[in-house]
């Protein structure tokens, strides 16, 4: 088993080599936190987009999709907090010149402590065996018990700076803790600056001439578009509240560390769906997403442990409740989607800072209020980067060997099926060919004749092919392929006129109760 570091090496390497994801402008010795979608991971980022919008729009009569533009008018970032507050603690180390979130700094010894912790337990259970009950353990060991102790004292010192928004004192939480620079081992730290996050640009004669600034913004969400175009889209699809505006689209941060792949991108793509209900019911509302959601996520057949909840405590101004839906990616449990209970912030920011008025009649109570928003809102590229590296894996089979596989839930897989004649000869490219004319007008699939028939498995195991439909000298005389599943490796022969309803009946997502 390859550990951590290494496997998610062989993820970032895979992606490339088989055209899923490459750097930016690699050529030009790439751009730092920026990639590029190849011919497959086009395939897949796009199968993901459409499971996502069939679920939330498709599936739902009272949810519709928009697609606004990423262009602006700036006052609208002024109104949402972007402007004033869309920043991240950055702080410099002298000698490596490397720059630093703060707050990840003191995240990651926060993390360390904990790893401490997952360490005695391990030990521990090594030594007790099945006997293990690691909650007594947790909360009697004086070595888990001290560890624990550091880590509630930093980590309410640490809210509390965050809060009040306190720069100098997260420095000196920073010398307090002993924390050096990963790269050049030392303490020289500069100040704590807050960076804005959001990407400006000079908009010439776009700009807001009545601020008398022409700067125009990179959309650092899409969840305000869906705001500035509450009245529109409830007006002309005459929306009854609850309903929900979904959008997906690219999303820009400048973001101080990139690392991570995929995960932290300076440009990325949302799915987000804002839902609009009436005050007082938000809550309730906002526990119905935050399962439905998870079930979103379960029903791609992937093992429930991946994923947990992360409650926020610190809730930010406008929320009064938040939730995050983490996933195991190979460097741990981190955020992949947010489910937020907005109230009425974002529309009457908008009142205000607009002068229009965003209310709703409610014909039933015989009133007009501004709505309160449930919002839930996924990355498209972390929901790729948990998927792709959750499905990678090297196999040993039977005979010794090993094979690379990718074994991507067949709803989102680039390729659903390939269609292979077992030799260049005999008619059968032409019948294997006949079979692909039939079904590309349903089914993504690939044609593959190069090489042994086993060597061409592999190649689909590797890129996550569910099926692959052989063409051999049977099937000129009886008009029946072998199927091979990519999982177990076996195979089942079925007449051709029965491949249709296979692949419908084998791609859906799973029922999740
Ligand atoms: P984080 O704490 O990891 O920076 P966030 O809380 O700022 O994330 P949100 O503003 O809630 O993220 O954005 C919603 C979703 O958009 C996230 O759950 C994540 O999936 C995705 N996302 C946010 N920032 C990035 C990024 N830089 N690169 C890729 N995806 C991102």
């Amino acid at each position: 088993m390859p550990n951590q570091e290494d496997f998610f090496k062989k993820v970032v390497s895979h992606a490339k080599e088989y055209g899923f994801i490459f750097p930016s402008s690699e050529i030009y010795d790439g751009l730092a936190a920026v990639y590029d979608y190849g011919q497959l991971g086009t395939e897949l980022k796009n199968n993901i987009k459409q499971y996502w919008w069939r679920a939330m729009v498709q599936y739902h009569e009272n949810i519709v999709g928009i697609d606004s533009a990423i262009f602006m008018h700036p006052r609208i970032w002024k109104a949402s907090g972007h402007v004033d507050a869309f920043n991240d603690p950055l702080i410099d180390n002298r000698d490596s010149k490397k720059r630093y979130r703060a707050d990840v700094l003191i995240e990651d010894h926060i993390a360390k402590i904990e790893d401490k912790i997952n360490k005695e337990c391990d030990k521990a259970h090594k030594r007790f065996g099945e006997a293990f009950d690691r909650q007594q353990f947790v909360s009697t060991n004086a070595r888990v018990l001290e560890h624990q102790r550091q880590i509630d004292e930093i980590h309410s010192r640490y809210s509390e700076l965050m809060n009040a928004g306190d720069l100098a004192g997260l420095k000196q939480l920073i010398l307090d803790l002993g924390i050096v620079c990963p790269v050049s081992g030392t303490r020289n730290w500069t100040d704590v600056r807050q960076f804005n996050l959001m990407f400006s640009m000079k908009g010439g004669n776009i700009g807001d001439r009545s601020d008398d600034s022409d700067t125009l913004y990179l959309r650092p969400e899409t969840a305000q578009g869906i705001f500035v175009n509450f009245l529109n889209v409830q007006k002309s699809g005459r929306m009854k509240i609850p309903f929900g505006i979904a959008q997906i689209g690219k999303a820009f941060r400048n973001e101080i560390v990139a690392r991570q792949f995929i995960f932290r991108m300076r440009e990325f793509e949302q799915m987000e769906m804002q839902f609009f209900v009436r005050p007082g019911t938000e809550l309730e509302w906002f526990r119905h997403w935050k399962e439905e959601r998870l079930r979103w996520h379960l029903a791609l057949g992937i093992p429930a442990e991946k994923y947990r909840y992360h409650d926020h405590e610190k809730l930010a101004h406008y929320a009064n409740a938040a939730t995050d839906i983490e996933f195991e990616f190979p460097f741990g449990f981190k955020e992949l989607e947010g489910i937020h209970s907005r109230t009425d912030f974002d529309l009457s920011r908008h009142s205000e800072f607009s002068g229009k008025k965003l209310q709703y009649f409610d014909s039933e109570l015989g009133e007009s209020y501004t709505p309160y928003v449930i919002e839930t809102s996924i990355g498209v590229d972390r929901t790729f980067l948990a998927i792709f590296s959750h499905a990678l894996r090297d196999e040993v089979l039977p005979d010794g060997s090993v094979r690379t596989l990718l074994s991507l839930p067949p709803v989102l897989a680039p390729y659903k099926a390939a269609v292979l004649p077992l030799v260049k000869k005999d008619g059968m490219p032409e019948k294997a060919r006949q079979i692909i004319d039939t079904l590309k007008y349903d089914f993504m699939l690939q044609y593959d004749e190069k090489d042994a028939v086993g060597r061409r498995y592999r190649r689909q195991d590797a890129i996550g092919t569910p099926y692959c439909i052989t063409v051999d000298s049977d099937t000129l005389t009886d008009d029946t392929v072998t199927v091979r599943d990519r999982d177990t490796m076996q195979q089942q022969r079925i007449p051709i006129q029965g491949l249709s309803d296979f692949l419908h009946q084998h791609i859906q997502p799973i029922h999740v109760e």
